[in-house]
């Protein structure tokens, strides 16, 4: 699958690792959260301060890790990384918070599913850098306060909607990660051939970034792939022509769609006219599950004007309709 969200085997993991912008200055795009991010962080640097608490949210491989990586490199301290899920007691969080050093950055990924009782021992340490923890159990269980160094929490999810009100409220920083336009990602294609050795011309890096999803990890991804069928095919030179044909035999449709895009609105035109479509019946069809539909495909199809969210369902746009070489009913969302 090109647009799985997460790196795909521990090879891919060291790529991307190896790809990681490392300071904010050659961090591409998403000015807004830029701009802020090198302003608190100047701030705090001067007051000798942790920086506040950062939530950032957006669609998988949007550049979340890598800012958080950033965060602490720029602040000079420690990150340490963990992911809801696998934070399942109160006492795996409370390991990790006291052995943080001063100004040191954690990083939760998927905090949106943190368990509750974990989340109860996040808020004293995000508000007032301490933590309760009990000692013993039964009649002799007594509760302990531990202070914590100051310390800051990035937290990412995919939709801040998930998140509780107390644990939103407590972050200072809160910011959404926005798709690339091809221009930026054009730019991270090229940066990536340069670490990777590829020789690509500039418009073979576009091609590549036009097809991309608005995504670097998967404009990244769609470019090694590229890069083996240039080296078997073509001498080795990624042109615009080589990257096509590539993108042509990977399924990258000329939008930039995969075979998952296309099983998704294929079904909405074929089987729902068009819609329009309760998320779980879509789901259902395509034997996916509606989070993945939610947070990992339609984002993008959304944000392009491919599908529509309306409260009765989802609505496939006349352009897609065109796309696949239909013609548009006249109830087709515009
Ligand atoms: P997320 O945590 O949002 O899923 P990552 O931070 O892991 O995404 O980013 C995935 C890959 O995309 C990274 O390895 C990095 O190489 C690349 N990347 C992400 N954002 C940028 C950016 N702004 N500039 C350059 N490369 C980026």
């Amino acid at each position: 699958r090109l647009i799985s969200p997460q790196a795909e085997d521990r090879q891919e993991d060291a790529i991307e690792r190896a790809l990681r912008p490392k300071r904010l200055a050659d961090y591409v795009g998403q000015q807004k959260i830029r701009e802020q991010l090198e302003i608190f962080i100047q701030a705090a640097r001067g007051r000798s301060e942790a920086l506040d608490h950062v939530l950032l949210f957006g669609p998988p491989g949007l550049g979340k890790t890598t800012l958080a990586h950033i965060v602490a490199a720029e602040m000079g301290v420690n990150l340490r990384q963990t992911s809801g899920p696998v934070l399942e007691r109160a006492g795996d969080l409370a390991a990790l918070l006291t052995n943080l050093e001063p100004h040191d950055v954690l990083f939760i990924d998927e905090i949106h599913r943190l368990s509750p009782v974990v989340e109860e021992i996040l808020y004293p340490a995000l508000e007032d850098f301490q933590i309760d923890i009990m000692i013993g159990e039964g009649p002799a269980a007594r509760s302990v306060k531990l202070d914590l160094p100051p310390f800051t929490l990035v937290g990412a999810t995919t939709r801040a909607g998930m998140l509780t009100n107390p644990l939103r409220d407590r972050f200072g920083i809160v910011s959404r990660l926005e798709f690339y336009t091809p221009e930026e990602l054009g730019y991270i294609v090229g940066r990536s051939a340069g670490l990777l050795n590829v020789d690509i011309e500039d418009a073979g890096a576009f091609e590549i970034a036009r097809r991309a999803r608005g995504t670097p990890r998967i404009a990244n991804r769609l470019l090694r792939r590229v890069r083996d069928y240039a080296e078997v095919k073509a001498g080795g030179r990624i042109t615009a022509t080589v990257a096509d044909a590539a993108l042509t035999m990977l399924d990258v449709d000329h939008l930039g769609l995969d075979i998952m895009d296309r099983k998704l609105l294929g079904a909405m035109l074929e089987k729902f006219g068009g819609g329009p479509v309760g998320l779980d019946n879509l789901a259902a069809s395509v034997g996916e599950s509606s989070d993945t539909i939610e947070d990992v495909l339609e984002p993008y199809l959304i944000q392009q004007g491919y599908l529509q969210r309306t409260p009765r369902g989802r609505m496939a746009t006349a352009t897609i309709w065109r796309h696949f070489g239909l013609t548009p009913p006249g109830r087709a969302a515009s």
